[in-house]
């Protein structure tokens, strides 16, 4: 879990340029009362949420709650923010490392586990707490990323000319601040056998103000080929500062890819992932994965089966272009991709 004073604190050592996605990042609501206030949400519920905050603490920013309809429970991007006392239940199957990353991270800060590409954990906060996360029992705080010395995953990347390409994870890199950034993408880049550097953020979503050219210059302005992999599981989390955000970092020459979690009461219906790959594609972005849930706990209850999954894509592939498909696909530990999910 993250101390809130984590995101506080890489505020504080931000740029003066990027005051107000700072501002943002430090202002997320996170009282369930505050959050039901706004939305004007049946009170009657509450201590259910504050239940579900146990185990991990409500964290959503203020502009993503804008986008929510008001009074609605079963509104999609709540579903996908608000604690529930029922996370606590345990369910065979699911547990706190589904993906066994712990045991997958020789190097602080590194994981290496497909061909070609590394991941660096850049920052274990976030902007927003997804309920369907594994992050909710990764042990971050542990691994400190945000006083990292990267030496060590640097040199094991120099030392490994397989390594093509690095991906900036977390939490969310984007979190992090931009010096931080430069230093870290400058030093990848005077790596010779890197090509491509990939960033997995959600903050281009949930935080659109964070994207501005200037504060995306250590992506845009390097030898390496950018790509960006947000995450986007509903149409409506894509509002109009979401798709500026987007057209910024794709006039800089950012490859820009989406990936989604199939999940229970979101969007595991016809019109909403139809509607997502449509709308991902007018903000200049592809589908690239649909990922079945990791089963991790606290998240039971958004799992989809796969027979529908599949009947899903059956759909989207009946109505969209090729392009416009997500490859639906499960991550399993010690296997070298993410395994397709095939009909
Ligand atoms: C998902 C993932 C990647 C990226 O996989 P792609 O199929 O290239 O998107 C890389 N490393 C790790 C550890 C991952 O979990
Ligand atoms: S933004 Fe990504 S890493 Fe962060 S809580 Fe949501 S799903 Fe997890």
């Amino acid at each position: 879990m993250i101390p809130q004073t984590e995101a506080i604190r890489q505020a504080d050592t931000a740029d003066s340029s990027d005051v107000s996605w700072q501002h943002a990042l430090a202002n997320v609501i996170r009282d369930p009362e505050e959050l039901f206030n706004l939305l004007e949400l049946d009170k009657s519920k509450l201590p259910d949420a504050l239940r579900g905050c146990d185990d991990f603490p409500l964290q959503v920013p203020r502009a993503f709650v804008d986008r929510m309809v008001k009074g609605d429970w079963s509104d999609p991007l709540l579903q996908q923010i608000l604690p529930l006392g029922q996370e606590l239940d345990l369910h065979p199957g699911f547990s706190n490392d589904p993906l066994l990353e712990l045991s997958d991270n020789p190097i602080p800060g590194l994981i290496h586990k497909y061909h070609g590409r590394v991941l660096l954990i850049v920052s274990g906060g976030c902007a927003i707490n997804c309920r369907y996360c594994f992050r909710r029992h990764f042990p971050y705080q542990e691994n400190n990323p945000s006083q990292r010395e990267w030496q060590q995953a640097l040199d094991y990347i120099r030392q490994d000319n397989s390594i093509k390409e690095v991906i900036l994870s977390g939490g969310d890199p984007l979190a992090a601040n931009d010096n931080m950034l430069r230093d870290l993408t400058t030093r990848i880049a005077d790596i010779p056998h890197v090509e491509i550097l990939r960033v997995h953020s959600r903050m281009p979503v949930v935080i659109p103000q964070r994207i501005t050219s200037p504060s995306m210059n250590w992506l845009t302005n390097t030898r390496l080929t950018p790509v960006m992999v947000i995450h986007s599981n509903h149409p409506n989390e894509i509002d109009h500062h979401v798709i500026e955000a987007l057209q910024t970092l794709k006039r800089e020459g950012v490859t820009l890819l989406n990936q989604t979690v199939l999940l229970a009461g979101i969007n595991d219906n016809p019109e909403a992932l139809l509607a997502l790959s449509k709308r991902l594609f007018a903000a200049g972005v592809l589908p690239y994965y649909l990922h079945m849930l990791d089963k991790v706990s606290g998240a039971a209850h958004f799992e989809v089966t796969e027979r529908r999954a599949k009947e899903l894509i059956t759909i989207l592939r009946n109505q969209l272009p090729g392009y416009l498909i997500p490859k639906l696909v499960r991550e399993q530990s010690g296997e070298l991709s993410k395994m397709p999910i095939n009909n």
